[in-house]
This record gives structure tokens, C-alpha cells and sequence, in this order.
């Protein structure tokens, strides 16, 4: 009886252990074999098990095979380009969960409002630091995990309440008065700090697809909220030729 106490013990910890030691694993999809070999010796000592692909159709098939936990992918890929890897990837019930971090020469390239339509959690513009990447992986790790998010319950953050149930939203204890819209947007970008929406993907969210409605509606339901939430409006960020997102601070 000892001897199954200690037995149970012992695989109870090493249970903790293996759990403890278990490495989160960050698939790189990249061309440029310098970038490639830094990311990967850079995200390696952050703790983390990196696989790499130089090439979307080898990025592919490492995300169906090896299931990680979080996808960097280049957009500019030779032959089948990151835009085409991430609408594979998110058509893909085996990879469709699996967080993606697009990297992107540009800014203000139209290229990130189609990678985050088609199913991209975020966008890093290169040249990026490595401690930038990491904080963003993180976030969208965070999210996987069910962090954020409006359904059933209740977003807190700071002085800002949002109870998705009793639809009633509260800043520093008193109730603001929403209309249906702005509730529907607040809830959509503070359930998820930190996250970039597009246009498309607000109006998506509030009124399902092909509703008739323009990018223009969009800012002034973002006006609208931002003046109801006084200096916490600024929690509200216009990410420049992309969207909107709530500040995760
Ligand atoms: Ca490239």
C-alpha cells in the first residue's frame, strides 16, 4: 500500500513536472534563412520549441503534423504566399485553431486587412524586435487559451465592465448609456485586448455577413463610443489603414 502511495506520488509529480517543463511550440514560416535561423535561436531561448519551414507548402504540412501552438508567417513567400497559407490553415479543422502571427513588410499594405480577414489573429511589421514578437505570441497564446472573449460573461478591465448577459456596460461603477451597436462593438474589441479588427470583421460581428453596411458606419460608431467613454475612449486605437483594436495595457 506504501509502495502505491509513493507510486502515485511519484507519477502525480512527475506529472507536474512534465506539465511544468512543457514547452509551448511556435512554428516559423520564413524564406529568408538568416531571419529564419534568428527567430529561431532568439524564440529558443524565450523557451520555447521552434520548428521552422522555409516555405508555405513545408509550413503547411509541419502545422498538420506537429499541431503548435502558434504560427509566425511570413506574408511574402516564394511560390504559395502567407495570405494562401493562412486561408489553408484556417480552412483546416486540424489547424484552424492554431493562432497566427502574420509578419509583414509594410504597415499600411492592404495585404494585412486581407491576412486578418482571412482568419490571422495579428500582424507584426518587419523589421521587429525580437521582444516585440515574443509579447505578441504571448498575447495570442493568452487568447487561445480562452483569455477575453464575450461569451456568457463578464469583461473587466480596469474600471470598465462589460456584462454581456444584463447588456449593461459600467465605468468606474456607473452605467453608460450604449446604443445596441456601440454595446456590440465595445464587447467585440475589449473581449479581446490587444487584437486588431477590421472594418469588415466589426460589421461581421455585429450584423453577420453581407450586411450593407459601409467602413464609414464603422468610425462613427468608434466616435459615438469614444465620446460615451470620455478619457477611457482612448483605450480605443485607430490602427491606420487596418482597424481597430482595444489597448492591452
Ligand atoms: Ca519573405
Amino acid at each position: 500500500m506504501l509502495r502505491d502511495l509513493i507510486s502515485a506520488l511519484y507519477s502525480g509529480r512527475r506529472l507536474w513536472l512534465k506539465k511544468a517543463m512543457a514547452q509551448e511550440k511556435i512554428l516559423v514560416v520564413e524564406d529568408e534563412s538568416d531571419l529564419r535561423e534568428i527567430l529561431k535561436s532568439n524564440l529558443a531561448k524565450e523557451g520555447y520549441s521552434v520548428l521552422t519551414a522555409k516555405d508555405g507548402e513545408a509550413g503547411l504540412k509541419l502545422a498538420r503534423s506537429e499541431a503548435p501552438d502558434a504560427i509566425v508567417l511570413d506574408l511574402m513567400l516564394p511560390g504559395m504566399d502567407g495570405l494562401q497559407v493562412c486561408r489553408l490553415l484556417k480552412r483546416d479543422t486540424l489547424t484552424a485553431g492554431i493562432p497566427v502571427l502574420m509578419a509583414t513588410a509594410k504597415a499600411e499594405d492592404v495585404d494585412v486587412v486581407t491576412g486578418l480577414e482571412v482568419g490571422a489573429d495579428d500582424y507584426i511589421v518587419k523589421p521587429f524586435s525580437v521582444r516585440v514578437l515574443v509579447a505578441r505570441l504571448r498575447n495570442a497564446l493568452r487568447r487561445r487559451e480562452g483569455v477575453g472573449g464575450v461569451e456568457g460573461g463578464v469583461i473587466k478591465i480596469r474600471d470598465l465592465t462589460i456584462d454581456s448577459e444584463r447588456h449593461e456596460v459600467l465605468l468606474k461603477g456607473k452605467p453608460l448609456d450604449l446604443t445596441f451597436t456601440e454595446f456590440r462593438v465595445l464587447s467585440l474589441l475589449a473581449g479581446y485586448p490587444g487584437r486588431v479588427f477590421t472594418r469588415d470583421q466589426i460589421v461581421t460581428s455585429i450584423h453577420g455577413e453581407s450586411y450593407p453596411v459601409t467602413d464609414r458606419a464603422v468610425d462613427v460608431q468608434i466616435v459615438g463610443l469614444r465620446r460615451k467613454l470620455g478619457p477611457r475612449g482612448e483605450s480605443i486605437e485607430t490602427v491606420r489603414g487596418v482597424g481597430y483594436r482595444f489597448r492591452d495595457d
